[in-house]
């Protein structure tokens, strides 16, 4: 950019890089979407195709930015979760923040026709807000996906009894929030079982615990030691970099300074190959016991 007598309004701005090796974390919420749901007629209490699209955008935010390791979505909401050595855009918060929650809007509403073919999209349009949290160590960061996939739980449960009051019950929102006041888990479960014959254990996965998105490796994790050291070479771009894109996923794969794993450059680049090659699944289990974490290392070390 030219140089004017204008440059200096630059120094105005506010640097918002993020404190480094930090696991960060970018949840989005959509905007008003009691609204939202109820112009679009969504099913309730869990419309599935508007999860199943959540979904969509959410698998395309991690395919397309290999620095979110893992996502995790509930209702209106997702989480993602960026390495701690990231270094796209240098950690800069409002650009890691707008960057993923426009990418993930765009396609909420590029992909909408495929999953309501029959609804057409109207005002109020989808938004989506977002937020960057630090969390220093992978117990900080493990809670705070536990108390995401807790409150999945909690919701839903409630909600699932709610609705269940209303359309099958024949009781209106008031009477239904009124009965439902000071029950615990135990009394919601016998609601749904004795009025409606419904255990709540049987509800699908997906309504129950949330859904996480991650790369799953076929046979073994791209541990550093199964990546053969060598000499510091800088591999030729892969034949996609002719984007920008993926001149950005390089420098982010070569530029961690703060890694506590120092890999040289060529075995990050390789690694970097390992994971855009990688099947981004989706799942919904739980990811508040260990066994999840423990078959798969190759996500949080
Ligand atoms: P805010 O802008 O503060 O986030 P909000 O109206 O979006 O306001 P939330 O607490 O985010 O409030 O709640 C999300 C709303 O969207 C809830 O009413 C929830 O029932 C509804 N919702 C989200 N996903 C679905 C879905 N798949 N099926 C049915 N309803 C849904
Ligand atoms: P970054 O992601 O870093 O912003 P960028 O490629 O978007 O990278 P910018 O500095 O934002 O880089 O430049 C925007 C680019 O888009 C320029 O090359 C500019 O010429 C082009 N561009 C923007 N608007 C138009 C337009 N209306 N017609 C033609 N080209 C445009
Ligand atoms: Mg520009
Ligand atoms: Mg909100
Ligand atoms: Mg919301
Ligand atoms: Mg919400
Ligand atoms: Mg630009």
């Amino acid at each position: 950019m030219a140089n004017s007598q204008y440059g200096y309004v630059k120094s105005f701005e506010t640097p918002d890089r993020l404190l480094p090796n930090t696991w960060i974390v970018i949840r989005l919420d959509g905007r008003g979407f009691h609204k939202f749901t109820a112009r679009h007629g969504f099913e309730k209490p869990n419309d599935k195709r508007a999860l199943d699209l959540m979904n969509a955008c959410a698998e395309a935010v991690v395919t397309d930015l290999p620095d979110v390791i893992f996502a995790y979505g509930v209702s209106d909401e997702y989480s993602f979760v960026l390495k701690r050595e990231c270094e796209l855009f240098e950690r800069r918060e409002s650009k890691l923040v707008t960057t993923i929650v426009s990418h993930f809007t765009a396609h909420y509403i590029y992909l909408w026709p495929q999953y309501f073919p029959s609804t057409t999209l109207t005002m109020p349009l989808p938004t989506f807000d977002g937020r960057a949290v630090l969390y220093p160590s992978t117990e900080n960061l493990r809670d705070y996906l536990s108390w995401r996939q807790v409150d999945a739980h909690i919701n839903n449960l409630y909600n699932t009894t709610f609705w269940m009051l209303i359309l099958r019950g024949g009781r209106t929102e008031k009477e239904a929030e009124r009965e439902l006041q000071g029950t615990v888990s135990g009394d919601k479960n016998e609601i749904l079982f004795s009025q409606f014959g419904i255990n709540y254990n049987n509800e699908p996965e997906i309504f129950k615990k949330g859904s996480c998105i991650y790369r799953e490796y076929e046979t073994s994790p791209p541990t550093v030691d199964a990546v053969e050291p060598s000499n510091d070479v800088p591999e030729p771009l892969p034949k996609s970099a002719a984007t920008k894109k993926a001149i950005l996923a390089r420098k982010s794969a070569i530029a961690p300074k703060a890694a506590p794993k120092e890999l040289s450059k060529s075995q990050l680049a390789r690694q970097r190959k390992r994971e855009m090659k990688a099947k981004v699944v989706v799942r919904y289990v739980d990811i508040i016991k260990d066994e999840f974490w423990e078959q798969r290392t190759w996500i949080l070390g």
